[in-house]
């Protein structure tokens, strides 16, 4: 076991007109299970693929349990990776597939490797499979068969590249449960990557979050859900997205009054509110609430925000609504206006039409800079 460590690590393809992955710098603890998440092309793989040693970084150095291995070829590397599409050799059998890893070890007895696949077998249920090749097997069968030849190499480090992709949901809910179960049993340091940040939310100890290769924030799930540190991770993170409004701001009294920029729109943060966000001064800004944070009200109250009803979609426990804000005049009606969703309880029903009253719960509210998009704290 051994933790992980990332030092600028950076990588550039076409002779730098790409940049994959930009001076990333991250570290890992020993035994620590982290998710990295991010849009398609943000550099996940790359940075996987370089850990495992597939890829050589343009820059930077990587440390496994403090020793640099940036220079050591992969199969030296004390790394086992999972691929998305299970990367098993067709003709073999399950048992050949998960004992491949093992040749390289001279020094192990046929006896010893066969007992260490029937082990690493056995954790993930497949000790009946053995002798079947991978054509005879389900998806699922087939990514325990992956889960378990990375076991067997009981290696420093599990690299798990979006193993459940190609998995039905049902199937990759229990998967999750299990990698996560097995990752604790062993305790292996472990990054996982997946393009679905709920996955990335649920699976890890912490997240790490990138967009255009550049490191976006990392925390605990519940920390960069609640504050995330700019617009980005604040989009990306939560389902429904969160809600963006721009917004002008300005110092009134203790609190902050907010008008949208096209007017139709305005909200004042009390002073609590205010506190927390500091002297902003004024200028543009962009308001952002969860869907989870909006308040349906029966009438306009002081700070009520009024809104037309456009869809009632009912999910189980609650309701997502989506509203077009602004004034009774519909203002906000136009073909590109984002929607702003309400996520309600299941007896909050409005009709389709309707004009409501919104407000939102205060300590959820998040203001962030309209230039860079970094959060105000
Ligand atoms: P996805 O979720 O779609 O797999 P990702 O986050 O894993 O995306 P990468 O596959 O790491 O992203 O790719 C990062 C960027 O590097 C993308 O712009 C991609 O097109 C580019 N890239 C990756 N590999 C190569 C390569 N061999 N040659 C040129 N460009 C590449």
């Amino acid at each position: 076991m051994a933790s992980l460590e990332l030092n600028a690590l950076r990588k550039e393809f076409d002779g730098g007109s790409i940049v994959a992955v930009d001076d990333l710098e991250l570290f890992i603890e020993d035994g620590e299970f982290v998710t990295v998440v991010g849009p398609s092309g943000c550099g996940k793989s790359t940075t996987l693929r370089m850990i495992a040693g597939l890829e050589r970084p343009s820059s930077g150095r990587i440390h496994i349990g403090g020793n640099d291995i940036t220079d050591v070829h992969a199969r030296h590397r004390d790394v086992a990776m999972v691929f998305q599409n299970y990367a098993l050799y067709p003709h073999k059998t399950i048992q050949q597939n998960m004992a491949f890893g093992l040749r390289m070890s001279t020094d192990m007895s046929a006896e010893e490797r066969e007992q260490r696949v029937y082990e690493a077998a056995e954790m993930m249920g497949i000790e009946d499979l053995l002798d079947d090749t991978p054509e005879e097997l389900s998806g699922g069968q087939k990514q325990r068969v992956a889960l378990g030849r990375a076991i067997v190499r009981e290696p420093d480090v599990f690299l798990f590249d979006e193993p459940l992709s190609n998995l039905d949901a049902k199937l990759r809910t229990t998967m999750r449960t299990e990698i996560q179960r097995l990752q604790e049993e062993l305790g292996i340091t472990s990054v996982y990557v997946t393009h679905d940040q709920e996955e990335a939310m649920t699976m890890g100890d912490r997240i790490v979050i990138l967009n255009d290769g550049k490191l976006q924030q990392t925390g605990k799930p519940t920390e960069v859900y609640q504050n995330p540190a700019n617009q980005f991770v604040a989009g990306f993170v939560g389902s429904p997205s969160m809600n963006f409004i721009d917004v002008e701001a300005e110092s009134v009294g203790d609190g902050i009054h907010l008008t949208g920029s096209d007017g139709a729109f305005s909200y004042d943060l009390t002073s609590g509110r205010a506190d927390a966000f500091g002297d902003i001064g004024g200028g543009s800004y962009v308001l952002g609430i969860r869907p989870e944070h909006v308040v349906v009200g029966e009438d306009g109250g002081q700070n009520a925000v009024p809104a037309t009803v456009d869809v009632v979609e009912p999910v189980g426990s609650d309701n997502y609504l989506y509203l077009d804000l602004g004034s009774e005049s519909r203002s906000f009606d136009t073909e590109d206006a984002p929607d702003f969703i309400a996520r309600v309880p299941a007896d909050v029903e409005p009709e389709v039409g309707d004009l409501i009253h919104i407000s939102f719960e205060e300590s959820s509210v998040h203001l962030f800079d309209a230039q860079t998009g970094e959060a105000v704290t």
